[in-house]
């Protein structure tokens, strides 16, 4: 029996609508060809121009349809000439992150031999390794509610029991999953500072209390500062890291350089039941409207949702389309014949989106 998959899709603002069509058409004839799944997709408007027109950045029916759907596709959102009333940037895809508690934020780092990237990659080597940051609490816990007295300013750090096991059995599962099948060697490692703060000591008990229970993988630690060092010395020795939410942030950017930029990152955020997959990249205003954007990194992201609707429904079809279609973004980047202003090249979004369209055989 055929399975299907509803997918809400907000288009966002920006580049955002021209990005995610391209990336739903492949969605569609991919699914079409498919006996074992079908996807039907339903629009969810929200963002700053939607806000702009309404008042309503997050409308209660694109929250509702976020919560029914199967899984939520999410292009940028935010512009930086709208503002809520506060001065504070227009930001549903927070909101939901809130309301679904979608504590994992999964961001990918992959550097495939002939991508451009900053590092100088010895013969051979390729990086391959999984960030997650907690999305939820940690030094973002007190966000905007930070007390500030003229002379002092104080922000919270939270690590919660309940969310810490969450996030570490999803990190196990993970790695879990990479070893099955031939992408890691299943490691995790915990990035922390639990050399200085108590709080950090707490998270990694609570990581070696998980570790325990997956005897076959392997778990390690390793402070935040020693993984900055590490991430650009010897990248491709990481499996899935896991880590607090400000470390997180800020190491994932680290990543998206290693990967030569925002162009290729994509990334996840996902709790038990609910999941967004959007680009790791803005609705970049400034070349907005003129088919210059690179469609690559919310494919990979389409690409990660397939893998994730796939494992969570044991669909192993759609799993398997959810290679395929990474390797085939990978294969286009790799050729370098059609490339984006981005990544150096002089292509267009369709010429991008076709390109990986023709390498599944698409067309
Ligand atoms: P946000 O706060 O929403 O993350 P930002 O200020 O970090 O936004 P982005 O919108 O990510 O900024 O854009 C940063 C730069 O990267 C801009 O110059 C933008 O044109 C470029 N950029 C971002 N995404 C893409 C893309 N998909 N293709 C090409 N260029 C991009
Ligand atoms: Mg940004």
């Amino acid at each position: 029996m055929k399975q299907n998959f509803e997918i809400a899709v907000f288009e966002g603002d920006g580049i955002g609508p021209e990005i995610i069509s391209p990336t739903v058409a492949i969605l569609k004839k991919l699914a079409a060809l498919s006996p074992d799944y079908t996807l039907s997709f339903a629009d969810a408007p929200a963002g700053a121009a939607h806000y702009a027109r309404t008042g309503e950045s997050l409308p209660k029916a694109s929250m509702d349809l976020a919560r029914s759907a199967d899984a939520i596709l999410l292009s940028a959102m935010g512009l930086p000439s709208v503002r809520y009333a506060d001065g504070t940037e227009i930001s549903p895809q927070i909101d939901l992150r809130k309301a679904l508690t979608l504590f994992a934020g999964v961001r990918p780092v992959t550097v495939r031999a002939g991508q451009p990237t900053p590092l100088n990659m010895p013969d051979g080597k390729e990086i391959d390794f999984v960030l997650i940051r907690e999305s939820t609490e940690g030094l973002f816990y007190t966000q905007g509610r930070g007390e500030v007295t003229k002379d002092e300013a104080r922000e919270t750090l939270l690590i919660t029991r309940d969310i810490s096991e969450k996030l570490f059995r999803f990190a196990f599962n993970l790695a879990q999953t990479r070893k099955d099948t031939g992408r890691g060697p299943g490691k995790v490692t915990c990035v922390d500072k639990a050399n200085v703060f108590r709080a950090f000591a707490f998270f990694r008990e609570i990581f070696d209390a998980e570790a325990a229970r997956h005897p076959d993988l392997i778990a390690d630690h390793a402070y935040v500062d020693a993984t900055a060092l590490w991430m650009v010395l010897k990248p491709w020795d990481f499996d899935v890291l896991v880590t607090e939410n400000m470390f997180g942030d800020i190491l994932s950017d680290l990543g998206a350089g290693l990967m030569g930029g925002l162009g290729l990152a994509p990334s996840a955020d996902i709790g038990l039941d609910h999941a967004v997959f959007q680009p790791c990249h803005g609705s970049a205003p400034d070349i907005a409207g003129q088919g210059l954007a690179n469609p690559l990194a919310i494919i990979l992201s389409a690409a990660m949702m397939l893998d994730w609707l796939g494992i969570k429904h044991d669909n192993p079809a759609m799993t398997a389309d959810g290679k395929r279609l990474r390797e085939a973004v990978e294969a286009v980047v790799a050729t370098g014949k059609v490339l984006t202003r981005d990544l150096g090249g002089t292509s267009g979004t369709a010429d991008a989106a076709d390109a990986v369209a023709a390498a599944l055989g698409l067309v």
